[in-house]
């Protein structure tokens, strides 16, 4: 079997659709304001699939002004494995605020696998959902 081209590689999000139509229009959409995740599981996928991707702009321009850092830098060591979402709180299209407790598994450059357990929490400001940081 030939290898997958990388535009239809599965998005490192879980869902199980190609990146081209997972969350890459949401990569996109951020910057054109074509599209955006309308709930927090699935801002919180597009996060983590610009984890793994390494689009800055689209965490940062995703993260609540309040807490979002003046720069963001990606471990250039690390490959972002899996994502596992473990549960969700509230978060829906109609919510104000929501959480997501998650998994993140990473591999660095050794071979050595690593995780990284979070439970994120999420506001909807004018329609957007967006990441305020670990809950606590
Ligand atoms: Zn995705």
């Amino acid at each position: 079997m030939s290898p997958e081209r990388p535009r239809s590689r599965r998005c490192p999000c879980g869902l199980g659709e190609s990146y081209s139509v997972c969350c890459r229009p949401l990569h996109r959409g951020r910057r054109s304001g074509a599209a955006t995740a309308t709930t927090a599981e699935r801002l919180m996928r597009s996060r983590y699939s610009a984890f793994a991707v390494g689009d800055r702009a689209y965490l940062l321009a995703t993260w609540h002004p309040s807490t979002r850092p003046a720069t963001l830098d990606l471990d250039p060591d690390l490959t972002w494995q899996r994502l596992d979402v473990l549960a969700t709180a509230a978060g829906a299209e109609g919510d104000a605020t929501g959480t997501v407790e998650f998994v993140a598994h990473h591999r660095d450059t050794a071979g050595r696998d690593g995780q990284q357990h979070e439970v994120s929490v999420f506001v909807r400001e004018a329609g957007e959902w967006l990441y305020v940081g670990p809950q606590g």
